[in-house]
């Protein structure tokens, strides 16, 4: 039989964890965390190795090692759009922390663990508008590229004037137009090529007008999604011609609870994690009760925005 990897070293992951450690100086394995504390549903097991990238040459070494020994990793960033299981997790995790933030002229560059809030505010205080509709969407600029996050009529597309990112091997650099956008959808929805370093190009605006409509977006947010209680905010795509919310209220599911999970009665589209007793199973049989119900009365197919890490 012909070995297609034959080029790949095989190693187990903890020995791989050994050999990068040695390798690899100044690396930021945690040892001591779970998906509950690293994602916005508070939902998920201990991780057995997960590794904070602060920085890029770091990050580029750990992959080229992935690369030559066969290392399956799953890239995190916020944690905002993910539901994990509860095992403990045995897949490399690597936690994007690349904090870097610059303006120049209209432009926002940043690294692609920044956080939304934080270069809203920096768009505030520089009179930039154009990112209004991403206030209060809780993840970090790469996950929103990777997801082409929207709201209220914008979306991350709209802004984004070239996106730098890496496979291990080298730095590439894409402009927007091949960046292959779509709804919930990007170049990167295809790969494990890790996003490093976003250039958003805004305009200048007024700021109070700028200001103004941030809080107005984060008060509908407040108003119409369960902001106080753990979700990874939509758990569905918008079907055509449809909304996934609507669907889920006629199909009378709002409010139905599987032990600490519930379809949100403030907004069926939120599965939610009730005084943090929610489980991976009882988040994934309220999905697929909701894709049931939803099939059989509207023959609908509903399809998961959320990403299940199992
Ligand atoms: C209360 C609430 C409200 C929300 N509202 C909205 C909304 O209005 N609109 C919307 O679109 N989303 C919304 N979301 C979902 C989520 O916040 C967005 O999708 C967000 O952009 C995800 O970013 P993240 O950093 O948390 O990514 P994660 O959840 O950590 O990851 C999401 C995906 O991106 C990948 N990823 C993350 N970082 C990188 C990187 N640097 N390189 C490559 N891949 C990467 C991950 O591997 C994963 O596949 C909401 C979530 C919550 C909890």
């Amino acid at each position: 039989m012909k070995n297609l990897n034959k080029n790949k070293k095989n190693i187990s992951i903890s020995n791989f964890i050994k050999l990068l450690l040695k390798k690899v100086p100044n690396i930021n394995l945690i040892t001591n965390k779970s998906f509950k504390d690293l994602t916005t549903f508070k939902i998920g097991g201990k991780i057995k190795y997960l590794i904070e990238i602060k920085e890029i040459n770091i990050l580029l070494k750990i992959l080229q090692l992935c690369k030559e020994y066969n290392i399956k990793y799953f890239i995190l960033g916020q944690g905002s759009n993910i539901l994990a299981s509860d095992k403990v997790c045995k897949i490399l995790i690597l936690k994007i922390s690349l904090d870097y933030l610059k303006v120049r002229d209209n432009k926002i560059i940043c690294g692609a663990g920044v956080n939304l809030f934080k270069i809203n505010d920096t768009a505030i205080k520089n009179s930039l508008t154009g990112l209004e509709w991403s206030f209060g969407i809780p993840g970090t600029i790469g996950g929103a590229v990777k997801m082409n996050a929207g709201s209220f009529g914008g979306e991350i597309k709209d802004v984004v004037e070239c996106v730098y990112y890496t496979d291990g091997v080298k730095i590439y650099k894409k402009q927007n137009s091949s960046l292959s956008f779509d709804y919930r959808k990007s170049f990167f929805t295809f790969n494990n090529f890790v996003i490093l370093k976003v250039v958003l190009s805004l305009k200048k605006g007024k700021q109070i007008l700028i200001k103004n409509k941030c809080f107005l977006n984060y008060e509908n947010r407040r108003k119409t999604q369960p902001y106080n209680l753990p979700s990874a905010g939509s758990v569905f795509k918008r079907p055509q011609n449809e909304f996934a919310p609507v669907l889920i209220e006629r199909c009378k599911l709002k409010g139905l609870r599987c032990g600490g999970a519930e379809i949100s009665s403030k907004h069926c589209g939120f599965i939610v994690n009730f005084n943090n007793q929610a489980k991976f199973q009882q988040v994934l049989k309220l999905i697929s009760k909701i894709k049931k119900t939803v099939l059989k009365k509207f023959d609908i197919i509903l399809q998961e925005e959320i990403i299940i890490l199992r």
